[in-house]
């Protein structure tokens, strides 16, 4: 086996222990907070037809043009492993018709772009996304914005800035890029090589090129809402007055805009400071997407789970374990007593108790160092005396404290300070 066998693929990693304790810890959290607002999972297959992605995101976005895995598989179907996840969660709604058509889902997984790797940019990296369907409303705009900062919250963040603006009634996109463009234009050759290509394609790209050069030009550019129609900007003043209403803080950016097509109205993102040049933490907006001739309004938003780790470690140095820990460690101080404490073992597994115990006939010593390594907060020790006698020593692995039960009254007792059934 090549070394390279040993590797996962560049920009993709393994998450292990102690790690994995903290995704859950965060999936746990996440989950909760979308459970208090009504919304309920969904799962979409990882891999799509590519046409999906190019007809929901958009064929001259860069995360479809230049970052999407994509290939034919053995049948010569063009599939690609999908970048986001709302164009799956589209392609489910729009399939279901009237009975999703106000409905509240979430989900959470890996995608994938193949981008340059770098600190905060992954291939495979992990979102929980969450897509409120139904009528525009600017009160759905507020409530999603206020979900995200809840789940932001339950997971020990703070420090992030919530930066919003508004892309108007994609009915009136035209007159939007029109008005931009028209503004651009004298100035086209000054943009980088990738604004120049922008212009036509997608002109409000122009508008987050990191390029110094093009940033300085587009400060001159007047706010979006200058060429918007009365509706749109009354929907954006009434997303604000509402996120005040709720006391939630937020700054508008005129030159925010999302790199996906789809964006109607509100946009925004929060970033932090602790994450360097990728330092969007969670991007979100409202859409409107038209699949196989039905049209999809909502609004919605995905976190990217690497990056809230990388933000928390950032603020806290090393997170809080969450290693679930060993209720109970069944240590076996005499061969004999083995097949019993196996038996014991199983029972209090079945009663939904978690419990270690040797399997290899370590010695007593090694046994409880095991027990401590699993941080069981008990443990049963049983040898020949107490074969004999009928009775197993429970030990309180905080306290140090240990007394000498038979099997009634060592149920009895776990059963006590457990809180199992
Ligand atoms: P987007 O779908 O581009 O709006 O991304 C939403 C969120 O996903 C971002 O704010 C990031 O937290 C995360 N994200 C996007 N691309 C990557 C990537 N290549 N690596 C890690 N996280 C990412």
């Amino acid at each position: 086996m090549g070394s390279d066998t040993l590797q996962p693929l560049r920009g993709m990693s393994d998450i292990r222990a102690p790690d994995v304790h903290l995704w859950q810890h965060l999936e746990r959290e996440g989950r909760r907070v979308l459970h208090a607002y009504g919304f309920e999972e969904i799962r979409t297959p990882t891999l799509e037809y590519a046409s999906l992605f190019r007809r929901a995101i958009g064929d001259t976005t860069d995360v479809v043009s230049k970052e999407m895995y994509s290939f034919r598989d053995r049948g010569g179907r063009e599939v690609a492993l999908r970048p986001e996840g709302t164009a799956s969660v589209m392609r489910v709604v729009a399939a279901a018709g009237p009975e999703l058509m106000d409905g509240r889902l979430y989900y959470l997984g890996p995608m994938f772009r193949c981008e340059r790797p770098e600190a905060g940019r992954r291939r495979q990296f992990h979102q929980i996304g969450a897509e409120a369907i139904g009528e525009p409303n600017p009160a759905a705009d507020a409530e999603c914005i206020a979900l995200q900062l809840q789940i932001l919250s339950a997971w020990g963040l703070d420090g992030y800035q919530l930066q919003l603006n508004t892309m108007g009634d994609p009915d009136h996109r035209e007159a939007l890029t029109g008005g931009l463009r028209d503004r651009l234009r004298p100035l086209l050759g000054e943009l980088c090589e990738d604004c120049q290509r922008r212009f036509e394609a997608n002109a409000l790209r122009v508008l987050d090129c990191k390029n110094p050069h093009c940033r300085k030009i587009v400060e001159g550019v007047p706010p979006l809402t200058e060429w918007m129609c009365p509706d749109s900007r009354a929907y954006f003043d009434q997303v604000r007055d509402l996120l005040d209403q709720l006391d939630i803080g937020s700054e508008w950016n005129p030159r925010l805009v999302r790199g996906l097509d789809y964006y109607a109205q509100t946009v925004w993102e929060i970033t932090h400071p602790a994450l360097g040049a990728q330092d969007a933490l969670c991007g979100g907006g409202r859409y409107r997407f038209s699949l196989d001739s039905r049209v999809i309004d909502g609004v919605g938003f995905a976190m990217g789970l690497e990056r809230i780790i990388m933000a928390l470690k950032a603020m806290n140095g090393d997170p809080v374990d969450h290693a679930p820990r060993t209720q109970v460690f069944v240590v076996t101080q005499h061969p004999s007593a083995f097949r019993e404490n196996l038996v014991l073992a199983q029972t209090l597994r079945l009663r939904g108790v978690s419990c270690g115990i040797d399997l290899r006939g370590r010695s007593f010593r090694k046994q409880m160092r095991a027990a401590d390594k699993a941080r069981a907060q008990w443990v049963v020790i049983r040898g020949e005396q107490e074969m004999e006698e009928g009775t197993f020593v429970l030990r309180n692995m905080e306290q140090g404290a240990q007394e000498s039960l038979e099997m009634p009254g060592l149920l009895e007792r776990l059963t006590t300070v457990l809180s199992i059934r």
